[in-house]
């Protein structure tokens, strides 16, 4: 469906400017070409790179309950389970190794800027209306590149939920933003890896469920103090800081979510 709505802008794009356009038209890439990443080699167990660790980068919402996949460019079975994972749920065969079909299906997935389809920086970053990374603990980069793998951890919780849309309420807060909005001072917010989610075809459990199954470590739910409006969920386990959180942490009691379960 993507591609045709690309080809559509594509021939729009043509029919506007004649003559100009038709060359890029004609060479516009296929969808495994994009401007993000493109896997030069087939991927399983025992292999070790930066193609291993993008991969991981997209797979890392399949992690299994309560598990998490360590973005470490090292092909171990926690990565193996998540590609098995990742292609069953997208209807391919489940073999654990990541080839043509693994990564076409994860082109469609990615768009040029390498978020995944149906999330953006722009609704991660700054809640504080200020837009952008910078302004908390770690640099902007480094921030940004958690939100991203928030965002694919997302995309597979949306998944999970039937392909039901989520709306992200609060992504990265600076340290100003998140004092302005009377967040806890030690908020995920504010290393670019929390998100708080309402959805307007699933109920808050079912989002705090089945968040379990998709690498968050931080689960906050109906129940907990201040979250009987949103879920909140983050990987404190995984954050690339040297702060102490860094436990499974889940509680939606109303839920029955609790770490443990
Ligand atoms: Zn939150």
């Amino acid at each position: 469906m993507r591609v045709n709505t690309l080809k559509r802008a594509a021939v729009a794009f043509a029919l506007a400017l004649p003559g100009a356009a038709i060359a890029s038209v004609v060479a516009a890439p296929a969808a495994h070409a994009d401007g993000c990443y493109t896997w030069q080699r087939t991927l399983n167990q025992g292999r070790s790179g930066d193609d291993v660790r993008q991969l991981q980068i997209r797979v890392a919402g399949w992690a299994g309950s309560g598990g998490i996949v360590r973005i470490d460019g090292r092909y171990g079975p926690e990565t193996a389970a998540a590609v098995r994972r990742f292609q069953s749920a997208y209807g391919l065969r489940s073999d654990g190794i990541a080839g043509p079909q693994t990564f076409n299906k994860l082109y469609q997935l990615q768009d040029n800027d390498c978020t995944p389809a149906h999330f953006s920086y722009g609704e991660l970053d700054d809640g504080c209306g200020r837009g952008g990374f910078s302004g908390g603990p770690l640099s902007a980069d480094q921030t940004k590149a958690n939100a991203l793998r928030t965002m694919w951890k997302l995309e597979a919780l949306r998944r999970g939920l039937g392909d039901q849309p989520l709306n992200v309420t609060s992504g990265f807060r600076s340290t100003a933003c998140n004092r302005q909005i009377g967040g806890a001072s030690d908020s995920q917010h504010r290393y670019g890896d929390a998100a708080d989610l309402t959805s307007r075809t699933r109920s808050l459990c079912q989002i705090a469920r089945e968040s379990r199954t998709h690498g968050f470590s931080g689960i906050l739910g109906p129940g907990y103090p201040d979250h009987d409006t949103h879920v909140h969920v983050d990987s404190r386990r995984e954050n690339n800081s040297d702060r102490t959180a860094n436990q499974t942490s889940w509680s939606a009691p109303d839920c029955g979510v609790g770490s443990g379960n």
